[in-house]
């Protein structure tokens, strides 16, 4: 069975190497030595001025929405994975989808301004697949409008755009290190900002607002990054340029074998160092796209509609509709896409597809 993706596993002893300093310690959460030395070395390799380890990626997006005061309206993509926009309802937010570009698929920055009214707090945004949003309009508007930006980086480790890290972008920026991720601490995520204020604020809020054992500083819950997630961090970082080249030839592999006269993919952002985090292709329409996944299931290939259905349609979201997120996500698949998927594979699923478009 060859699935969208596969957990990239180090050798079990480098693990358990790791982890025996927590047993040694028997210190196994609350912000040991593994945490600090993880959060260290993603900093340098990240190149940002600090980072704040979570134990996913998702409580960080609720965090920021906090840690910003929004309340009112959120402008954002219905073009993204459910957590965007489950965290805007769940911190009592309202979101208000903004389509996004059919080539680029993040938020369409020509669209925002028609959307924002004066309840409108923030932007919320998802840099799609590692493709980045346009950065410098949105913050154009935001300034204009007095508005926070929040990007959604999920998918982003190792991305920068014109030489800086994606996560440098936006008053605050989260990822996730979700299994499926390309940098994984099993389950895991990370909060990024420029701002001391801001990251001080985040830093609070993620432990429970502790400013030492005894002081509390405003409201805060439980978003702390354990030291075994840490260690499994720790042991998946020496292998990143391995997992990024592996990445890349199997995408290189994609591109030179799909008959692109049918099929499209997503347009990468100029000044964009990407991450091959994803392969997403594009059919005409559904009933193409349908047919080639009973296809590939067939031959136990599966592959993911994703993002798949359009966030505006969700069953407690009450929008109107959203007419070029709604076709890309009825006819978009992304395929497998991982370490140790060999040329063999990757051939046969082109053939599969190649023929049934
Ligand atoms: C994976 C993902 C998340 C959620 O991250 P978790 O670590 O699974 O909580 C949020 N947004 C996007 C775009 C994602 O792909």
């Amino acid at each position: 069975m060859i699935r969208v993706t596969k957990t990239f596993l180090p050798p079990q002893e480098e693990y358990q190497a790791i982890l025996k300093k927590a047993w040694d310690s028997g210190w196994i959460t609350n912000r040991g030595v593994l945490i600090k030395e993880l959060e260290e070395k993603l900093k340098n390799y990240l190149q940002v001025p600090n980072i704040i380890a979570t134990t996913n990626g998702t409580l960080p997006l609720q965090i920021a929405i906090k840690a910003l005061g929004l309340k009112g309206e959120i402008i954002t993509t219905p073009f993204s994975y459910v957590a965007t926009t489950s965290s805007i309802v769940w911190e009592g937010c309202s979101p208000v989808f903004v389509d996004i570009h059919p080539e680029y698929l993040t938020i369409d920055e020509t669209k925002i301004e028609a959307a924002i009214t004066s309840k409108t707090t923030a932007i919320l945004a998802t840099h799609v697949f590692g493709n980045p949003c346009d950065v410098e309009t949105i913050q154009t508007i935001a300034k204009k409008h007095n508005l926070k930006v929040i990007y959604d980086a999920a998918h982003c480790f190792g991305v920068t755009y014109k030489n800086q890290s994606i996560f440098k972008f936006g008053d605050i920026s989260t990822c996730s290190f979700h299994a499926t991720k390309l940098f994984h601490t099993g389950e895991g995520g990370a909060m990024f900002t420029n701002s001391e204020e801001i990251h001080d604020i985040l830093f609070y809020q993620h432990n429970f607002g502790h400013q030492g054992p005894e002081s509390i500083q405003g409201i805060g819950i439980n978003a702390k990054m354990s030291e075994l997630q840490a260690a499994l961090g720790l042991s998946v970082l020496p292998y990143l340029d391995i997992i990024m080249n592996e990445r890349r030839s199997v995408v290189n592999q994609y591109n030179e074998t799909i008959d692109f006269s049918k099929i499209t993919t997503f347009k990468l952002r100029g000044n964009t160092n990407w991450n091959y985090s994803y392969y997403p292709i594009l059919f005409k329409d559904e009933t193409v796209l349908l047919k080639v996944q009973a296809k590939l299931i067939e031959n136990n290939i599966i592959p993911r509609r994703y993002f798949y259905p359009s966030l505006n349609t969700l069953d407690y979201i009450n929008s109107k509709t959203i007419n070029i997120s709604e076709s890309i996500a009825s006819r978009v698949l992304c395929l497998p896409l991982y370490v140790g998927l060999k040329k063999e594979e990757t051939d046969k699923i082109v053939e599969i597809i190649n023929i049934n478009v």
